[in-house]
């Protein structure tokens, strides 16, 4: 049943510091571009009834690059982001997860932040991030706190983040200059599909040698996942064509043992399994050529 809005508290604090300590002293839902929460209000699922709007917060919307990283503020949309020169250049599987996220209309409001913190394990960003070993920064009343990104997701839709906190920040180091990068999704279209499978790749590759794999996916366990223990299993491996039917029978067999996809309505356990395995399989061919 449709949510009565008159059942629901907007506040629109001037500064981040007064949405803060807002939050600090009572339950209060953050609201950024609201392109998850109004669909849920809109469906009746919202149970939260005071919204805490961050949207027009400058201070969460930015982007700044220095000589290591590029640190994109939890407010920036995905049009900031695709509009980014440096962005571009530097962080190409961020650039296509973007795109992918639903329409231009939701890139023009959607927000990196609400992206991560709602916690789909079939969202469109987090495997480029995990891909790029980011970190992300929380705010609170009291100070900040850092974490590698993989550790901000704990369980499903479940985060770090503690009700007095906000998303503040993304910092995703440069990739290795020399390093090859690959995403694909899986979904039942093109565009405006959320992901069945999606993988992304990251890779210097040395003397046919894989080094400095980064793997991260998208709806193959109950939370965005980084795949480490595949990634450690190929270290170093051969990508040479004489070995690149043995490293890819590893591959599958490493990927296999790390994944925990479910059936779903989107999918099955069985096939997002089969399309993993093919997805990891096309990664590693691509970065051999
Ligand atoms: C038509 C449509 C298509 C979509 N297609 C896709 C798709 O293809 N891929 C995909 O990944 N997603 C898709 N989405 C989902 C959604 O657009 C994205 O997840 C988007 O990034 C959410 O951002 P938002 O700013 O709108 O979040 P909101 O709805 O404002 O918030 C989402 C959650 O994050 C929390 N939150 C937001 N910002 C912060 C912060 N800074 N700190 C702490 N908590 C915060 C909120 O409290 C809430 O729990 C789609 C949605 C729609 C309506």
């Amino acid at each position: 049943m449709r949510s009565n809005v008159l059942d629901y508290n907007l506040i629109a604090p001037p500064t981040l510091d007064a949405a803060l300590a807002l939050l600090s002293e009572g339950a209060h839902t953050p609201i950024a571009g609201g392109t998850e929460l109004m669909v849920a209000l809109n469906t009746g699922r919202l149970q939260q009834r005071s919204l805490l709007s961050i949207q027009h917060l400058q201070e969460l919307r930015f982007i700044h690059v220095d000589d290591t990283a590029i640190h994109i503020g939890a407010g920036s949309t995905f049009t900031d982001i695709r509009n980014h020169p440096e962005i571009a250049r530097d962080l190409p599987l961020l650039i296509q997860s973007a795109s992918w996220t639903g329409t231009i209309a939701n890139q023009n409001r959607a927000t990196l932040g609400g992206n991560l913190c709602n916690a789909s394990p079939a969202a469109d960003t987090p495997p480029a991030l995990l891909c790029y070993s980011a970190s992300v920064t929380l705010v609170s009343s009291t100070g900040s706190r850092t974490l590698p990104y993989p550790d901000f997701h704990l369980s499903y839709k479940s985060t770090a983040l503690r009700p007095d906190e906000l998303l503040h920040s993304v910092t995703v180091p440069r990739p290795p200059a020399n390093a090859r990068q690959s995403i694909r999704k899986v979904g039942t279209r093109n565009a405006l599909a959320i992901s069945k499978v999606a993988l992304a790749g990251l890779a210097v590759v040395e003397d046919s040698r894989l080094r400095h794999i980064r793997l991260g996916a998208a709806s193959l366990a109950d939370r965005p996942l980084r795949l480490v223990a595949t990634e450690a299993a190929l270290q170093g491996h051969s990508l040479a064509p004489a070995h690149l039917d043995a490293t890819l029978r590893w591959a599958r067999a490493a990927l296999a043992a790390e994944i925990h996809p479910i059936d779903d309505i989107r999918s099955t356990a069985a096939y997002r399994r089969a399309v993993a395995a093919n997805l990891l399989e096309d990664l590693l061919r691509s970065l051999a050529s």
